[in-house]
């Protein structure tokens, strides 16, 4: 996999040793996500929108109503920055200036392309699907022709990107290692919970593996 070029607007300026241009890092946080953080501008006014997204290659996908005022201003071609973020730990320090978090993140600068393509745009709405829960799609109904219609899909070049990548103990200053307080880090992750029953599902429809699976991931 290859490393980013380093653009003035991606260069990481606080901490830069955290920052990371690599394709396999930032494809790997993309990858372990599915909402992202959108932001553009309208006339001056800034919006950052979460929505759902996967990745297919070296683009990112997003979709929604084709009567979204964010997929239809980007589609123009605006300016927009993709955000994903991942909260790993608390890192609690023994000052509370060296209080932090364990993170990864991912920005991705550019402008978005609307997908035309038929075949390109069931891909991709396979993989929003299949992203998030994998071996959901070849059993649900898929879009029919006007639901593809009522559906914009807009893909974003991962050309110019960066990720920020925060591991480890708290970083404390030296005089502060002998106070009397625990300090270390406090591991956060999100879990899937007992699947509920629509109340209108089927007795003799049982639980898929593929959903069994994923809750024992
Ligand atoms: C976890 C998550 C996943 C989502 N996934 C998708 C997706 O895959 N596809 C999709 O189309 N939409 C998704 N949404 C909804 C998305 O955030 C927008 O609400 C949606 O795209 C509608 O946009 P719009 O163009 O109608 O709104 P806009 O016209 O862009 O929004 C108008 C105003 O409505 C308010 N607004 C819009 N959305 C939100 C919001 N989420 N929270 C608070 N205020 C808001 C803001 O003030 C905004 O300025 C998701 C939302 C969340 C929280």
């Amino acid at each position: 996999m290859n490393t980013l070029a380093r653009s003035e607007r991606t260069k990481v300026k606080r901490l830069p040793a955290r920052g990371a241009y690599d394709q396999e890092t930032i494809y790997s946080i993309l990858d372990d996500g599915f909402i992202c953080h959108v932001g553009f501008a309208i006339d001056g006014q800034p919006y950052v929108i979460p929505t759902g997204y996967a990745r297919i290659g070296d683009h990112v996908y997003i979709h929604g109503s084709s009567a979204s005022r964010m997929l239809r201003s980007l589609a123009e071609g605006i300016d927009v920055c993709v955000t994903v973020t991942h909260v790993d730990g608390l890192v609690l320090a023994r000052s509370a200036f060296h209080h932090s978090i364990n993170y990864r993140s991912v920005v991705v600068l550019g402008q978005a392309k609307m997908v035309e393509d038929p075949a390109e745009k069931e891909m991709a709405l396979e993989a929003f699907t299949e992203h998030i829960i994998p071996g959901r799609w070849p059993e649900i109904r898929w879009p029919s022709e006007l639901e593809l219609k009522a559906t914009t899909v807009l893909k974003l070049a991962i050309d110019e990107a960066s990720a920020k990548v925060r591991t480890g103990d708290p970083k404390d200053d030296d005089e502060d290692y002998g106070m009397n307080v625990w300090a270390g880090v406090v591991p956060l992750s999100s879990k899937p919970g007992q699947p509920i029953r629509d109340s209108r599902l089927a007795d003799k429809i049982d639980l898929p593996t593929y959903i069994s699976e994923y809750l024992r991931k």
